[in-house]
């Protein structure tokens, strides 16, 4: 493998994103985000998702097991983006449309302690924090006919958007589909049409099985070889974790199952141990390699549209994890053209000869 690498690679399932890889040595082509120092502590008296505070936070929704004794508790948002409250029609002047703001914005407090970690919890904990999702997901797609998509994610650290330091997801009930999701469901929609295969099936096929060689054109040397298993960061029964070929993100990596499912929400609990562990291996292994990390993660799932039926051959659920790093530069932004500055093929590596 070249030590050093400068080329763009066009994501296998959306054509439309690319990503430039560029590890040339000595360039510092992006600003590391900083370092935040962990809140270790179990309990705060000032935090409101401590417990002990419950009346600091609007009404329990959810409480799991019961709402004395909880051990993930999902209250409304203090500060929606959305909202059930809004009356105004949708707007159509000349260029500028809008949609009604309809929706939900919900806080799931992850965990009574404070300042404990992802991979500190334990498997048990973590397959209950996804079971939660996936009854208030289901909860709030039935509540409502406008309702398209319903988002769970999780914001940790500052540098990921997280304005309170206890763990904590959220999740937000569109009344439309997502752009980043509409791209995934249309494009796989495509690929299958084409190919009557689901593009992550053949993508997790790929990560399996691949083992190639590529040339030089002149000389006849091997400029690269790809090894099998080369993407795989953790692999169970069920579930695996792969560092995509084409991240956007230095750190990223997705978990998707194994056999085809389009829909989070079909996981039976046997699904959810399998991913419960899986995530736990791979947070770990992202802080053994980062330390501290600060992240985002996604649940991306097949919308609940009138197109649902014809996507679910043709979508396959997944979580997205993206660590936070550095710091979007102009032209990131400016061009939609990320820059990773570790290539995808050492970052894997690196997670899985991680020492958990
Ligand atoms: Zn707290
Ligand atoms: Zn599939
Ligand atoms: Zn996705």
């Amino acid at each position: 493998m070249p030590t050093e690498m400068r080329e763009i690679r066009i994501n296998p399932i959306v054509p439309s994103e690319s990503v430039l890889i560029a590890t040339v040595r000595g360039s510092r082509p992006k600003k590391a985000e900083e370092l935040a120092p962990r809140d270790l502590r179990a309990h705060v008296e000032t935090c409101p998702f401590c417990i002990g505070n419950e009346d600091k936070t609007p009404p329990t929704i959810l409480a799991t097991p019961d709402e004395h004794n909880w051990a993930i508790r999902i209250v409304e948002n203090l500060y929606p983006v959305l909202g059930d409250d809004r009356t105004q029609q949708s707007l159509n002047l000349g260029l500028q449309q809008t949609i009604d703001g309809y929706g939900r914005h919900e806080v799931i407090i992850d965990n009574p302690n404070h300042g404990i970690a992802l991979y500190e919890m334990s498997t048990q904990h973590l397959a209950m924090l996804f079971d939660t999702y996936r009854q208030r997901m289901a909860e709030l797609y039935a509540s409502d006919q406008r309702l398209r998509y319903v988002l769970v994610f999780k914001n940790f650290g500052p540098a990921a958007g997280a304005s309170i330091p206890h763990t904590h997801s959220q999740i937000v009930a569109l009344p439309v589909v997502p752009d980043n999701v509409q791209s995934e469901v249309e494009y796989s929609h495509r690929y299958y049409e084409k190919h009557h295969k689901c593009v992550f099936c053949a993508l997790i096929d790929e990560a399996l099985t691949f083992e190639t060689r590529i040339y030089d054109r002149e000389s006849g040397e091997v400029r690269r070889k790809i090894d099998v298993g080369q993407y795989v960061i953790e692999r169970g029964d069920k579930f695996i974790a792969i560092k995509p070929f084409a991240s956007r993100y230095e750190w990223e990596i997705h978990i998707l199952p194994l056999a085809h499912q389009a829909d989070f929400m079909n996981s039976s609990q046997e699904d959810l141990d399998d991913f419960a562990a899986i995530l736990q291996r791979t947070m770990a292994r992202l802080d053994a390699v980062l330390g501290g990390v600060q992240y985002n993660y996604f649940v991306h799932s097949v919308p609940h549209d009138s197109e649902q039926q014809s996507n679910l051959a043709s979508y396959h659920w997944h979580l997205e994890i993206t660590p936070r790093t550095s710091v979007p530069t102009g032209f990131e932004l400016g061009s939609g053209l990320f820059v990773n500055t570790i290539s995808p093929e050492v970052a894997a590596e690196r997670l899985r000869n991680a020492d958990i």
